[in-house]
């Protein structure tokens, strides 16, 4: 007979989806969106629909591998797990016992977020601390972002996004649900339903964009100084919240200066807007209560990323949104469930301190780091496709005396530099924990299926391999429920009445805070107990005390003959997931760039040509579109691509640089001058066209 089981999609999207599993006779043969679930209702989207092909995807690694060619060859032979995993604990135990455990550098990506098996519970932190490995810093996705508004309101939590549904002004800035986090759109609807007025602010017309009543262009990285200027005209029409800023806020006088500073005629200029979209838009932004910014991870992926978020977060301290139910700003809900983290990662395990090593610096730290990294274990990553610099990373990871693991799904390029590869389950066929970083909801992942091949959690693949090298630390060998018991039964009031047990009954539970949300109604969580419009944490820390606006290093101003390259998000791929399925890729066709019709005329280009996208660091072919998907001076790609399967072997990030935002070492793909070119047919890796031009256009 037929069962239902409940999970939860794993993937670094912020919906966190609720599913239901569809098992006859120990098969996975139906999943669909759990229809109950108060957020996601049932709804997955187009890339994680046929979730279950890609489980059982022609190429998926079902065994243990050890690499029989160079380094990036990717020939391997079969062997055993007790082969595999012994290898591996008597290289990590020499290498560890030689030059220190800091030699070993786990280096964990986003490919899931569960708390047992992925990201959000540092998965195999136990292990690596106990070996006393290098602290791997999660660079990659959001942390300039959280770092600058922990500046201002003390936490990067801000508004539940079922809150939008009560705003009357609603501002997607960098931020494109449509492909990325659908989810909220239907409380976005329901706004709009009830007459709020939807504004996009993107360099590229996404789309959402093309959803919404009004969409800025802005140059890209400008976004500060945007919200300044818009701030200035709410100012200067008197309609700021005098008592909010009063009362609830520091530094209101000298944040007033700042804004003084960002008059709407400097902000158009430095934006590259027209002065009288600015003024109208400030003008609505004063007279419109509530308004709610979504503001998502884009747009922090600049040398200024980390002061955007802290300049953005002021604007409903300036207009009282914070007070309002449906106003304020959504960034990230991860910050809301209270479950124990500490206590599943145990850093109190280490011997001593550690060092930290910047996961979007992998080339740096691979290639220069003093000492030196020996033994690299990828888990959940696939940095060749997905780190900035790729040919860097690609020189670092081809190193003879790195000893290198890759745990993984799929035969990835970075797979074809491992010394062992090890096959790890996916969703539907282990246990796991999730919440989402867009909602108020914790998820119970129950595994519906048996592994195939023999692919492993994550979880045993820890226990197996501190077995193997006679570690006798207990927490090592904790099972997969005691693992989620220690996790959600902190004892945080906001989990009161939540047990594994009823979560898998349930399958989900509601977060225990106020619904609506009002996020800071009971203080914000800085120093002051108030938001900090001077900061002197940030003075201390060497950073402006005053939110602000910093350019970008090369995105606003790209140089003569240069564009600002923007590899957003693509609508078929989740990072780089699924970028090997035959259907997605269909559906993705090949990488395109999009340009603005003077950009293309100035260099020669028609639409539908192949060019090469490149500077000093790297290039990669695309096909050419030409429209109103970029502003002026952008190039608009997606990324996600495998450079393997593509015909030139490179993506977007053999152009992308490592180099760390303002704030919290955070990653700058978005701070990228480009130049765009004609490809041409010299035997260099520009081939004739291997398919039609699809849906890559509009992302
Ligand atoms: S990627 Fe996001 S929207 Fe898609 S199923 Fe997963 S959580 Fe839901």
């Amino acid at each position: 007979m037929a069962m239902e089981i409940p999970g939860a999609c794993p993937l670094d999207c912020p919906d966190g989806c609720s599913w239901i599993v569809t098992v006859d006779d120990g098969e996975a043969v139906g999943l669909r969106g759990n229809p109950d679930h108060p957020f996601t209702r049932g709804a997955l989207c187009a890339k994680v629909a046929r979730f279950l092909d890609h489980t059982r995807a022609p190429d998926r690694l079902l065994y243990p591998l050890r690499r029989t060619g160079a380094k990036g060859e990717g020939r391997f032979e079969r062997i055993g797990w007790d082969e595999a995993l012994s290898e591996m604990a008597e290289r990590l135990l020499a290498i560890r016992d030689r030059h220190g455990g800091e030699a070993i550098w786990p280096f964990q990506g986003t490919g899931t977020l569960g708390y047992l098996q992925g990201l959000e519970g540092r998965s195999g932190a136990r292990l690596w601390n106990v070996l006393g490995a290098s602290d791997h810093l999660m660079t990659i996705c959001s942390i300039a972002g959280s770092e600058g508004l922990r500046y201002t309101t003390g936490t990067n939590r801000g508004m539940d996004p079922e809150a939008f549904q009560h705003a009357r002004l609603i501002l997607l800035w960098g931020s494109n649900p449509l492909t990325s986090h659908h989810h909220i759109w239907k409380f976005i609807v329901a706004a709009r339903k009830q007459g709020a007025r939807l504004v996009v602010i993107d360099p590229v017309r996404t789309r959402t964009a093309a959803q919404a009543d009004e969409h800025l262009a802005p140059r890209p990285g400008t976004d500060a100084a945007l919200a300044l200027g818009l701030m200035h005209e709410v100012v200067r029409r008197g309609a700021h919240d005098e008592a909010f800023l009063r009362e609830r806020c520091v530094g209101w006088e000298a944040f007033r200066e700042r804004i003084d500073e960002f008059p709407a005629d400097r902000v158009a200029a430095i934006c590259d807007l027209p002065l009288e979209r600015i003024v109208a838009l400030g003008e609505r932004l004063a007279t419109t209560r509530p308004t709610a910014i979504r503001a998502t991870m884009g747009i922090q992926r600049h040398a200024g990323g980390g002061m955007a978020l802290r300049t953005l977060a002021t604007i409903p301290a300036v207009t009282g949104d914070w007070a309002l139910p449906g106003g304020g700003l959504a960034y990230s809900t991860s910050g809301y469930f209270r479950g124990n983290r500490a206590a599943l990662a145990r850093d109190d395990l280490r011997a001593h301190p550690v060092r930290s090593l910047v996961m979007t610096r992998m080339a740096d730290v691979l290639l220069d780091a003093d000492p030196p990294v020996h033994a690299l274990v990828v888990y959940g990553a696939n940095p060749l496709a997905s780190n900035p610099d790729t040919e860097r990373v690609r020189r670092a990871l081809a190193r003879e005396d790195l000893f290198t693991v890759v745990i993984e799904h799929s035969p990835t390029d970075t797979v074809d530099y491992a010394d062992i590869v090890l096959p790890s389950t996916m969703q539907t066929e282990h246990t796991d924990v999730h919440d989402g970083y867009g909602h108020m909801y914790l998820a119970w992942n129950e595994p519906a299926v048996a592994p195939p091949g023999e692919c492993l959690p994550h979880t045993e693949i820890w226990r197996r391999l501190a077995r193997a090298m006679g570690l006798e630390e207990p927490a090592l060998y904790d099972d997969d429920l005691t693992l989620a018991r220690t996790l959600v039964e902190s004892g945080d009031p906001t989990l009161a009445g939540v047990t594994v047990e009823r979560l898998r009954r349930e399958g989900w539970v509601r977060l225990g805070h106020p619904n609506p949300l009002v996020p800071f109604a009971s203080g914000f969580p800085t120093p002051s107990g108030k938001l900090e419009l001077y900061s002197e944490r940030a003075a201390a820390a060497g950073h402006d005390p005053v939110p602000g606006y910093t350019p970008p290093a090369e995105a606003a101003d790209p140089g003569e003959d240069r564009l600002a390259l923007i590899a957003a998000a693509s609508h078929w791929f989740l990072n780089s997931i699924f970028a090997n399925g035959a259907l997605h890729r269909e559906r993705a066709g090949e990488p395109t760039v999009a340009l603005h019709p003077d950009d293309a005329a100035a260099r020669g280009l028609v639409a539908g040509e192949r060019v090469r996208v490149g500077n000093e660091r790297g290039s990669f072919d695309a096909l050419l579109a030409v429209g109103d998907a970029a502003r002026r001076g952008v190039a608009a790609t997606t990324k996600g691509h495998w450079p393997k399967l593509l015909a030139g072997g490179a993506n977007v990030n053999s152009a992308t640089e490592e180099r760390d935002a303002d704030l919290g070492a955070g990653a700058v793909y978005h701070d990228c001058s480009v130049w765009v070119r004609r490809a041409v047919s010299n035997g260099d890796g520009a081939v004739a066209l291997a398919q039609p031009q699809r849906s890559a256009l509009r992302q």
